[in-house]
C-alpha cells in the first residue's frame, strides 16, 4: 500500500483515485484527521486523501505522520 520514496516518507501506492483504499486505511488508521472542508476530495468522509497528514505529489500524496 505504501512505497518509501527518496526522502523516506511514506508514499501511497495507489495514486489518486483508489478511492476503496484509501477509504480502508484511513478507517484503520489512528491518526486521521479530517483536514478543511475545502480541501476534501473524496465522498467518504474518512479517507486518507481528506486527510490533513496527506500531502500531494505529483501522481499520489505521501503521508506524514
Ligand atoms: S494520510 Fe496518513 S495519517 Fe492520514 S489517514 Fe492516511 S495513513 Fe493515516
Amino acid at each position: 500500500m505504501w512505497n518509501t520514496n527518496p526522502k523516506n516518507q511514506r508514499e501511497f501506492k495507489g495514486g489518486k483515485e483508489d478511492w476503496e483504499l484509501a477509504a480502508r486505511l484511513a478507517q484503520e488508521c489512528p491518526h486521521f484527521k479530517p483536514d478543511d472542508e475545502d480541501e476534501m476530495v473524496a465522498d467518504e468522509a474518512v479517507s486518507c486523501y481528506n486527510c490533513l497528514y496527506r500531502r500531494w505529489t505529483i501522481k499520489t500524496f505521501i503521508c506524514c505522520k
